[in-house]
């Protein structure tokens, strides 16, 4: 396989400025590929310039483009400021999300749909912003992190869970769509992964159990049978995969990393 198998792409990352999104950016760096991240404008604009510096100082093409992605004006405005910076776009990987724990019975209407939003409609905008350029290139990869919570409930994240089938969903809908156009559309399941989001659900379990925070890590890494929590550039290698020429075949999947866990 070629060094950089992705040189002369550019690669749209949502949710890069930490975590799972971060080690994606760096992965399609690495392999080539010039990266446009994106992350909110708030709390920390900083945080993501910083990762693209860090990222244009070891010598790779990346450029931070600060954007809300549930925010609809700003996620139609993207591709043309990023394809203006960088390149016409052909991997997008649709990253960004949150998951905040409620029982049932506590998640108000606000709760619901804001997890829908960060974690559903922000892979429809930002999918259907970036599309068209793909549909008239005859050539893209959409890629969106989902998690094992898209294939199985979990207690106390219903909306998580709902927002997460979703995309699974619409992965599914929307790769039999452009099947012919020379573009897949492909999901990937994570487990547990060792990020800030998954630091605060320790930080979660510690406030309301009284578990140690060694305690709550050992829970949630008891859910993958390896009993480890899985690295952000695992799930990066995910990614390469089904950005890659070789993975051409491979549509409307959703691969599960997470040592086991799941069957299917
Ligand atoms: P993280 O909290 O560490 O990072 C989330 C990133 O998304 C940050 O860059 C943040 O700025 C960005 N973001 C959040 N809301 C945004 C918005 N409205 N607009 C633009 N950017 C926004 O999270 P992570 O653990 O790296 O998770 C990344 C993805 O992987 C999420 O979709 C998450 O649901 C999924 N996932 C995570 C785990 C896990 O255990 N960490 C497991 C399965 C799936």
């Amino acid at each position: 396989m070629a060094t950089n198998p992705h040189s002369g792409r550019v690669a749209l990352v949502t949710g890069a400025s930490a975590g799972i999104g971060l080690a994606i950016a760096r992965a399609l760096a690495e392999a080539g590929a010039a990266v446009a991240l994106i992350a909110r404008p708030a709390p920390g604009p900083g945080r993501l310039a910083a990762a693209a510096a860090a990222l244009t100082a070891a010598g790779h093409r990346a450029r931070a483009f600060p954007c809300d992605v549930t925010d609809e004006a700003a996620v139609a405005a993207l591709p043309a400021a990023v394809e203006r910076d960088l390149g016409p776009i052909a991997i997008l990987v649709n990253n960004a999300g949150a998951a905040e724990s409620r029982p049932f019975v506590k998640a108000d209407r606000a709760h619901f749909e804001g997890m829908l939003a960060v974690n559903l409609l922000s892979v429809f905008l930002v999918t259907r912003a970036v599309l068209p350029g793909m549909l008239a290139r005859g050539a893209g990869r959409v890629i969106s992190i989902a998690s094992t919570a898209g294939k199985v409930g979990y207690a106390y994240v219903s909306a998580y869970c709902a927002a997460k089938h979703g995309v699974i969903g619409l992965t599914q809908a929307l790769a039999l769509e452009v099947a012919e156009k020379g573009i897949t559309v492909n999901a990937v399941c994570p487990g547990y992964v060792d990020t800030p989001l998954t630091d605060a659900a320790v930080a979660n379990i510690v406030a309301k159990t009284g578990k140690t925070d060694a305690e709550a890590r050992a829970l949630l890494a008891a859910s993958n049978p390896q009993k480890r929590l899985i690295a952000p550039e695992e799930v990066a290698a995910a990614v390469l995969y089904l950005a890659s020429d070789g993975a051409r075949g491979v549509n409307g999947q959703s691969l599960n990393v997470c040592g086991g866990a799941l069957p299917l």
